[in-house]
């Protein structure tokens, strides 16, 4: 069996395609020369595994991606007290470029507007032979576990017309926020946004704040707990611009977007994903990557509000019984939502061939999501097309009528001890 997930993110991707809305990003005449029709759509689970559709191989500029990192590595290198003393956490409501700062403390408000990124940059420690954006981009690379690279045409493109964050460099430093020449600080700022990555790369290194700081795939710790919560709650109220609470209601999630066109959500303890598509709104937002993520948060049952902590894992045994051992029980347990259905689905597609039957048996789940229901069976029928007979056992009556519609020659609902009987 070959689990559906990908093709559930090939899906959301062509019921997104056709909106044309939006426009490029030509305050950066760079920006304006990309192929407006890309589509790029990536996922990673907390234990490593990339999901990916579309245009998952083409790189574009971090742009605003690059803040809540850069939010991440000031923290971690000079700690969060020195940090707030600087830059503040309270959303804005206002343009991602506004000339503002917070009216009582004189400082900027957050660090996903420009004024507080830029300042956030300014305390990334340094060294004369290694200026911050190249600290920066060592940090991010590490976390894709990749080298990244500069996009030196993107940033040369941005630096001359760079008038508005300039003139927010110099109101920092008037009011003292920028200690040092506010023209290095915006440049080096604008050389972090020109930082390349894929989908792809964005969903590794989403995965790491997902996963509570540690790199899913090595092990090794790259942040800690308190400052990937942090990060997160600064990206879940200021992330979206002056749309976050629109962002708020309808998506849920913890979320950053630049205006080359990636969008990247991060849903602690269970998933990251990535987007990417250049058209954007007059917030700066992805216009399809609005409506990816809401297609996803609203299928997969991803908002915040509504996730239950994610089980660990959602097996509790697998064994086979039968005269020719040929009938394999799984027993899970816990909580049947989206996160454990792909756990679930993956350890069924590497199901080894030459058993009759499979027997799924719900009786110890705690509580099964409208996503673990469609993913469970979507899964029985792949493993059918497979050849194998499929058995759901409900003893609980965990599944609903309106869950059952169909289903009922696969579903049985006596207790699995005395269902297996029959096998001995
Ligand atoms: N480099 C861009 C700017 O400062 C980033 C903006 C964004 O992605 O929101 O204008």
């Amino acid at each position: 069996m070959k689990t559906p997930v990908p093709d559930y993110l090939k899906h959301v991707l062509s019921a997104c395609a056709a909106n044309d809305k939006g426009k490029l990003a030509d305050y950066i005449p760079e920006l304006a020369n990309v192929n407006p029709d890309r589509l790029g759509l990536a996922l990673s689970t907390v234990d490593g595994t990339i999901y990916s559709a579309g245009d998952d191989k083409v790189e574009f500029t971090m742009q605003s991606l690059s803040k809540p990192f850069t939010y991440a590595l000031a923290i971690k290198e000079i700690g969060l007290i020195k940090v707030l003393e600087k830059v503040g956490v309270e959303p804005s409501g206002e343009a991602f470029n506004q000339i503002s700062l917070d009216k009582e403390r004189n400082i900027p408000k957050n660090p996903m507007i420009n004024s507080g990124a830029i300042t956030t940059h300014s305390l990334i420690p340094y060294k004369k032979t290694v200026p911050r954006a190249e600290q920066i981009r060592r940090f991010l690379s590490a976390l894709a576990g990749r080298e990244l690279s500069f996009d030196e045409q993107v940033y040369q493109s941005e630096i001359k017309t760079a008038f508005r964050n300039m003139s927010i460099g110099y109101m920092l430093r008037t009011v003292g926020v920028l200690e040092d020449d506010p023209k290095e600080m915006v440049n080096g700022y604008i050389k972090q946004c020109a930082i390349k990555v894929t989908v792809k790369d964005l969903a590794v290194m989403t995965s790491v704040l997902a996963n509570g700081g540690i790199q899913p795939k090595t092990g090794k710790r790259l942040l800690d707990r308190s400052v990937v919560r942090q990060v997160l709650s600064v990206m879940l109220s200021c992330g979206m611009y002056d749309a976050a609470g629109d962002w708020l209601t309808t998506v849920g999630i913890p979320a950053k977007s630049g205006v080359a066109g990636g969008i990247i959500g991060v849903l602690p303890g269970q998933v990251g994903i990535a987007v990417f598509s250049p058209k954007i709104d007059e917030h700066g937002n992805s216009v399809r990557g609005l409506r990816i993520f809401e297609n996803l948060a609203r299928d997969m049952g991803l908002h915040l509000m509504e996730g239950t902590p994610s089980a660990q894992t959602i097996l509790q045994s697998r064994y086979t019984v039968g005269k020719k051992n040929n009938v394999v029980v799984y027993e899970l347990r816990g909580v049947l939502q989206f996160t454990e259905s792909e756990m679930l689905l993956r350890i069924l597609q590497d199901e080894p061939a030459g058993k009759s039957t499979i027997v799924l048996d719900l009786t110890n789940l705690s509580l099964i999501h409208d996503v673990g229901v469609r993913m469970l069976f979507e899964g029985v029928d792949r493993l059918k097309q497979d050849g194998y007979k499929v058995v759901v056992v409900d003893s609980e009556g965990l599944l609903d009528k309106e869950q059952l519609k169909g289903r009922k020659r696969e579903v049985v609902t006596e207790e699995l001890e005395k269902f297996l009987e029959k096998f001995k």
